[in-house]
């Protein structure tokens, strides 16, 4: 089932198809070769979460651009992995008894894993010849901003960031992530293209690849540090476990309440003593470092019941679903990478 699948055309039903009838197109995870004027090749990966639809939307956009008549007109050469079809034609990111398709790139924690061997097979395939860079297109839950996650910071990323949108973020966890495997060999990006089918986030990838298909090379001054804020991620917040919560808006009572439209602080400073919350309880939430640290008492304020950070960060990946929130987080809190 996790062969690869590798072509060197595109059948027409690609440029329209919806991402839920991807399998009619493709029935498994398929690796596209579209020869252009120039080299090296541009890799792009799509739905490595299958219901992240936007880079398939993103996609076909370009691709429509350059169709004629033989075919497709690209000013460089592309290589395009359609990735987590079976996850895509159901909806949803993946599939429960698989490893995810963005934790199995080089550098895993799970090397034995079938989707590892299934994207052994698409790095040793695009990796035959140069790469001009690597851009990995997904969406994300609630509302943020576009924005480019880099794993090195270096002129050609900064480029590649600042062109997407003014707002990066470095990271170097999980492992196992497609942006992260290619920082040995050429300039690479993950693009969070905002919620699936976000016209912002369509607009600033399309614009962003459309660039990198005619530039001959990445500009060779540096890039002027006002063009582009970096971020790192400083902690993730989460709700201690059997916590009952809900929102401001809500008509019930919870032990804790978070303010209405708390997704409204995404990727914006939340001040010293700003009051996001209200609890009757001592320690309602929880803190925890990349290391895993516990930085609850550290960075919460809980005065009277009121809760306000200790330190400004800025909270991002917010989401409103409360089964998301009780599954993964509430939030990551985000600091300044000096660079
Ligand atoms: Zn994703």
């Amino acid at each position: 089932m996790n062969r690869l699948n590798i072509v060197n055309d595109l059948p027409d039903a690609f440029l329209d198809i919806s991402y839920r009838d991807i399998k009619k197109v493709f029935d498994r995870p398929t690796l596209v070769h579209l020869e252009g004027h120039k080299g090296p090749a541009l890799f792009i990966s799509i739905m490595l979460h299958g219901n992240e639809y936007s880079g398939l939307l993103i996609m076909q956009e370009i691709l429509k651009k350059y169709k004629n008549a033989r075919g497709y007109a690209l000013p460089r050469s592309i290589w395009l992995f359609v990735g987590n079809v079976e996850a895509a034609s159901q909806g949803l990111r993946r599939l429960d008894n698989e490893l995810d398709f963005n934790r199995a790139w080089p550098g895993t924690t799970q090397p034995n894993a079938p989707t590892v061997k299934l994207i052994a097979q698409v790095m040793q395939k695009i990796t035959e010849d140069e790469l001009f860079a690597a851009i990995d297109l997904h969406n994300n839950t609630g509302k943020n901003p576009p924005y480019g996650c880099i794993s090195v910071v270096n002129e050609k990323n900064k480029y590649l960031s600042s062109f997407f949108h003014h707002l990066a973020m470095v990271f170097h966890t999980p492992k196992g992530v497609s942006t992260m495997a290619f920082d040995e060999i050429c300039p690479a990006i993950t693009l969070e293209c905002s919620t699936p089918g976000n016209p912002l986030g369509i607009e600033k990838a399309v614009a962003l690849i459309d660039d990198l298909m005619h530039m001959d090379h990445f500009p060779d001054k540096p890039l002027p540090s006002h063009d582009l804020q970096l971020v790192q991620n400083s902690a993730v917040l989460k709700i201690a476990q059997g916590v009952n919560f809900g929102f401001e808006d809500e008509e019930e009572h919870f032990d804790l309440t978070l303010v209405a439209n708390f997704d409204r602080h995404n990727f914006t400073q939340l001040k010293v003593s700003e009051v996001f919350a209200h609890t009757t309880l001592a320690r309602p939430l929880i803190v925890t470092a990349e290391d895993g640290r516990d930085l609850t008492d550290e960075l919460i304020s809980n005065k009277n019941g009121a809760i306000s950070l200790k330190k400004p960060l800025m909270p991002a990946m917010i989401t409103l679903d409360k089964k998301i929130i009780m599954q993964d987080c509430l939030c990551y809190l985000l600091e300044e990478y000096e660079y």
